[in-house]
């Protein structure tokens, strides 16, 4: 179906759902959703070891629990995000009686990347669902073996609540070009402003997840096993793949040398000796991405940065090892492009309010973390940097945390998603307003000394 025509057909629905699609049929749909993924779970296997070949534990834990996870937390709470809420009159409203009443939003787009195909497809289909919309959704061309299994995953939809047009930039291209009232994309800035630019011009609102270089500061206090067992673990799950992977690590100078023998024993005990044959570790997602990370491995070793592990690249098996670099400079490509793969450039510092000073010049990333017991150090970083989100003494849990938001700011992205937010995402809060008994009649024409007198009244009760 072309883009063109899944947004006239949804569209085409939208009257009857604002008046039918209420608390119960929402329910179905989600539970609906949740049992074509339960019954499609060997697939959904099979489909992400094509693509990425995903470890399964990981399709499990990234790409089915967060769905599963997103639609039980909205069964449980949907009734009380829907509820309309009363709101009290302030002095001037005195006589009125005022609602905040969430509507769905409309017919709305919904584009994903490839690295979790399936979960950042569905999650958001979740949210647009739960607030009431219908959604046209785009997945990943580069992950073709799970986007046509999320067509038949949506199918078992009820009628006229979800399209999945497959295809790349053209067929997104077209998508763009409808009036739909929100754009959902999870991807890279770059086409982030694209998606922008296409809803200014019919003022469609968007929510844009996007990525960015994420940080890790290692503090003089921190645990360095634990640190170094966190970083690896968020580093090179989905072989670095991840929005919120730690992108590169400043470390005290003093600590990088015991930081490294942290790093590398933690590589091993996950990876194994060889992680090529390692059943743990996932697939660079094609050959033009092997060949970015290799030119980016290039121009590190070429300025001087040095290898301390890993840089097997095996182009024929789209694998590239678990990394690390260090003596990096700022002037190399791995310290200004986001990585999106399994290289860890790690960068001794001197000088905690220097580094500081370099992640605020940069763009806002997605997510900081920071290692450290010195609750005074943590606060520090905290607060003196502007990010998405931060991570204490832990990397990526904090996505699926479905209490909290989940977003960027700046570069990083605009808007949230997860729980509530994911559902004021592709709500409109409606404010209603009812008159009982106000006194705005006294206000009105014709105007003479009387209701000038009344008006500076007003203005000195309420100015
Ligand atoms: P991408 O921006 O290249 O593609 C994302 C989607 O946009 C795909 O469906 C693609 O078909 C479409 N697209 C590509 N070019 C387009 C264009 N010119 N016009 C319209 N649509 C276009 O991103 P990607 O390579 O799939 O994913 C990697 C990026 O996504 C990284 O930057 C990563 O950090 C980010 N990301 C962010 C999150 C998050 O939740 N914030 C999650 C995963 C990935």
């Amino acid at each position: 179906m072309s883009g063109h025509a899944a947004f006239d057909r949804l569209k085409a629905g939208e009257a009857a759902r604002r008046r039918d699609f209420g608390l119960e049929a929402r329910r179905a749909a989600l539970r609906a959703l949740a049992a074509s993924i339960r019954a499609h779970e060997a697939e959904i296997m099979a489909a992400l070891a094509q693509d990425l070949r995903k470890p399964a534990v990981e399709v499990r834990l990234t790409e089915i629990v967060p769905v599963l996870a997103e639609i039980r937390h909205t069964l449980h709470h949907l009734r009380g995000w829907m509820r309309v809420r009363r709101v009290r009159p302030t002095l001037a409203m005195l006589g009125t009686r005022a609602r905040l009443r969430p509507e769905p939003k409309g017919t709305t787009l919904i584009i994903a990347p490839w690295n979790y195909p399936l979960s950042l497809s569905l999650g958001p289909l979740v949210s647009a669902l739960a607030a009431g919309c219908a959604a046209v959704v785009k997945p990943s061309e580069m992950a073709p073996a799970t986007a046509a299994l999320i067509g038949r995953i949506v199918a078992d939809l009820p009628e006229g609540l979800a399209e999945v047009v497959e295809g790349g930039v053209e067929v997104a291209t077209e998508l763009l070009a409808q009036p739909f009232d929100h754009m959902f994309f999870t991807g890279s800035p770059e086409v982030g402003k694209v998606v922008m630019a296409a809803a200014a011009k019919h003022l469609g609102s968007v929510t844009l997840e996007l990525g960015g270089k994420s940080p890790v500061i290692i503090g003089p206090g921190a645990d360095l096993t634990r640190a170094a067992r966190m970083i690896a673990w968020g580093k090179f799950a989905n072989a670095g793949q991840t929005c919120i992977a730690p992108d590169h690590v400043f470390v005290p100078r003093t600590l990088q040398e015991p930081f490294l023998t942290a790093l590398r024993d933690q590589i091993a005990a996950m990876y194994g000796a060889d992680p090529q044959t390692s059943g743990s570790f996932a697939r660079i997602i094609n050959a033009r991405h092997v060949a970015r990370l290799a030119g980016l491995l290039d121009d590190a070793r070429a300025h001087g940065a040095e290898l301390v592990q890993g840089g097997d690249l095996r182009e024929d098996d789209l694998y590239l090892a678990p990394t690390v670099l260090t003596r990096t400079t700022p002037d190399m490509a791995v310290e200004t492009e986001e990585l999106f793969g399994p290289i860890l450039p790690v960068i001794a510092y001197d000088d905690l309010a220097a580094v500081i000073a370099r992640v605020n010049a940069g763009p806002k990333p997605l997510a900081l973390y920071v290692f450290e017991k010195d609750r005074d150090l943590i606060e520090t970083v905290t607060r003196d940097t502007s990010s998405g989100a931060v991570g204490v003494n832990v990397t990526l849990a904090h996505y699926l945390h479905l209490n909290l938001p989940f977003g960027g700011i700046g570069n990083s992205g605009l808007g949230a998603a997860h729980g509530i937010w994911g559902f004021r995402a592709f709500s409109h809060e409606k404010p209603v307003l009812e008159d009982r008994f106000s006194s705005l009649a006294l206000l009105m024409p014709p105007y003479g000394s009387a209701k000038e007198r009344l008006a500076r009244l007003v203005q000195k009760i309420l100015g």
